[in-house]
């Protein structure tokens, strides 16, 4: 039993690992690196391959900054290992015998890959999570409703013991039966907070109103949301606070390492929370070059399991674009912090500048009550793009024939100022982009590829 201690003064839950300054924090990440490619040698003759066609020994790796020397891996090197019914594939470091836990990683492409914790990767697993939502406000004592898919996926069962970890006393809801959740809630009397997609909370508040509840009548007082940009979006953050009143935070995971990020009060940017666990580069998505972790830097993360036991990542591409920040945090946290930019898949370059379809949603958003927000990019030639990129719009319901055409015309102008690139803008009736789940926003039909 874990004593109950006055936590209301502790603004870190790891204040050592927290605010360990960044000599000391590279001195335990080398330790650990040297370690885990030791394990990683031994126990996989995928990772001993990977080294050896590189010449490289174990004991060349002295530290992080001799990864660049490893090759890259890729997911779906991962989930080919694993086609044939392979359980866990390539990168399975312990045997199944210490092995806990299965779940799958998601994903808009390619197939979900499967993924192993033991008992100590759990423990890890929880520890970041807490960290993160720490940082995001949440304590022990506090009520949070847990509305993601537990089938599965890590967002679920894994995701929920990271609040467990920390003492939140977590209610595992799921997803789905949005009224019986708004009965639940609007029957307690004291506050409480929910973890979803942001998009949940503004579609739950919804449902709320067509019950005749009003949602901020309820007690939801805190959002942990995850899953989506949506908050990253200007005006997005407020609309869910506003229609709720509630402080909502932004949290950041992946399948494969686990929920490691959440934002702290400052809002400026998501704190990693897996200091000891993984360690991070930035490289140019279509060189590969790694590119200086200072402050500002753009480029595609990169993730390396500094302690992990049965599925670990070695230099794992994860196509995600980020803009990191390392200079110190208002809150005391040492931890470098980011922001997402897109998928680098969804990226396109139009005259020497990287396009992510959220500054175009972000640009769209600005003409919101005309438009619903939903749009999509075809890309219909191979690059450069030195053509009006085609872009179909949503316009929003009730726009009478007459407006249409100023209002393509604004689109345009725009896009131009925010986005800097010149479209080609369709405009469509509502309805008819949006589809459940994550909608593609860059489609490359010169590739082949359809909407
Ligand atoms: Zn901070």
């Amino acid at each position: 039993m874990r004593e109950a201690v006055d936590v209301t003064d502790r603004r870190f839950w790891n204040e050592e690992i927290e605010t360990l300054p960044p000599a000391a924090r590279r001195r335990l990440e080398d330790g650990r690196l040297v370690d885990q490619i030791a394990y990683e040698y031994e126990t996989s003759p995928y990772y001993r391959a990977k080294l050896d066609a590189a010449g490289l020994r174990p004991a060349d790796i002295r530290g992080v900054d001799d990864l660049p020397a490893i090759p890259f891996m890729e997911k779906t090197e991962v989930a080919a290992s694993q086609a044939d019914g392979t359980l866990l594939g390539v990168n399975q470091c312990a045997p199944l015998e210490l092995i806990v836990r299965i779940q799958a990683t998601g994903g808009t492409t390619g197939q979900p890959i499967r993924i192993g914790l033991t008992r100590r990767d759990i423990g890890d697993y929880g520890e970041m999570g807490a960290r993160a939502l720490w940082a995001m406000g949440c304590r022990p004592g506090e009520v949070v409703f847990e509305c993601m898919n537990y089938n599965l996926y890590s967002g679920g069962l894994s995701d929920h013991m990271t609040f467990e970890t920390l003492g939140a006393a977590t209610i595992p809801f799921g997803v789905g039966h949005s009224e019986r959740l708004l009965t639940m809630m609007s029957g307690l009397a004291d506050p409480f907070g929910i973890w979803a997609t942001p998009s949940y909370a503004v579609r739950l508040a919804e449902v709320a109103r067509g019950m005749g509840l009003d949602p901020r009548g309820i007690g939801l007082r805190k959002g942990y949301f995850s899953g989506e940009a949506g908050l990253q979006v200007p005006g997005y953050r407020e609309r869910v606070e506003e229609a709720w009143g509630m402080v909502a935070r932004d949290q950041y995971g992946t399948g494969e390492l686990g929920l490691h990020s959440g934002e702290c009060d400052v809002l400026d940017g998501v704190h990693f929370g897996g200091i000891g666990f993984a360690v991070a580069e930035l490289i140019d998505p279509d060189t590969g070059d790694v590119l200086p972790f200072v402050d500002g830097q753009q480029g595609e993360i990169v993730y390396t399991s500094i302690r992990r036991e049965a599925s670990p990542l070695l230099r794992m591409r994860s196509h995600d674009v980020m803009q990191v920040f390392t200079e110190p945090c208002r809150c005391g946290r040492t931890s470098w912090r980011f922001r997402v930019l897109g998928r680098s898949d969804d990226m396109f370059i139009v005259k020497g500048v990287n396009v992510f379809p959220l500054a175009i949603q972000t640009s769209l958003m600005a003409l919101a009550p005309q438009l619903t927000g939903e749009f999509q990019v075809d890309l219909d030639r191979p690059p450069p793009i030195d053509y009006p990129v085609p872009l179909t719009v949503e316009i929003a319901p009730g726009i009478p024939e007459d407006r249409r055409r100023t209002l393509a015309v604004q689109v345009v102008e725009r896009v131009r100022r925010d986005v800097n690139f010149t479209a080609d803008v369709t405009l469509v009736e509502p309805g008819t982009i949006a589809g459940e789940g994550k909608t593609r926003r860059v489609i490359r039909s010169y590739r082949g590829e359809a909407g």
